[in-house]
C-alpha cells in the first residue's frame, strides 16, 4: 500500500486546456455513478492520453460521480487501479467480439485493436 503513495504523491495538476476539451461532459440529473449511484456524474474515457478521442468517438466511457472520476484518474488505491484494468479489458473485449460479429477472424480483431489503441489489455 505504500508505494502507491511513493509513485502517486502529487495529483496531475489540471490545466485550463484540458477542460476546455469536449468529451460530452455535461452534469446531467439523470447520469448516474456507475459505482455508487449518484446523480450528476461525469463521464470517463475510459482510454485516455493519446486515446482519449477515440474513447469519445467510440463511447469507451463510463459515468461517474466526482469523487470516483478523481480516484480513477489518481489510480492510486487498489480499487481504482483494478477498475482502470477491468474497463479497459471489457472495451477491448466488447470492440473485438464486435468485429468478429461483422466477420473478422479473431487474430483480425486483435490486430484491429492493436493499430487503434496500442495496447493489449487481455
Ligand atoms: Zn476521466
Ligand atoms: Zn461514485
Amino acid at each position: 500500500m505504500m508505494e502507491y503513495y511513493k509513485t502517486c504523491a502529487y495529483p496531475k495538476p489540471q490545466t485550463r486546456k484540458k477542460k476546455k476539451k469536449q468529451n460530452g461532459y455535461k452534469d446531467k440529473a439523470s447520469r448516474f455513478c456507475a459505482y455508487c449511484g449518484k446523480p450528476y456524474a461525469e463521464r470517463h474515457e475510459v482510454f485516455g492520453g493519446s486515446n482519449r478521442q477515440i474513447s469519445i468517438d467510440l463511447g469507451f466511457q463510463v459515468d461517474v460521480c466526482h469523487e470516483h472520476h478523481e480516484e480513477l484518474h489518481m489510480n492510486c488505491s487498489k480499487w481504482a487501479q483494478e477498475e482502470n484494468i477491468k474497463l479497459r479489458r471489457f472495451y477491448q473485449k466488447k470492440y473485438e467480439e464486435e468485429k468478429i460479429d461483422e466477420g473478422m477472424t479473431p487474430e483480425q480483431a486483435r490486430n484491429d485493436w492493436m493499430i487503434l489503441i496500442g495496447r493489449n489489455y487481455l
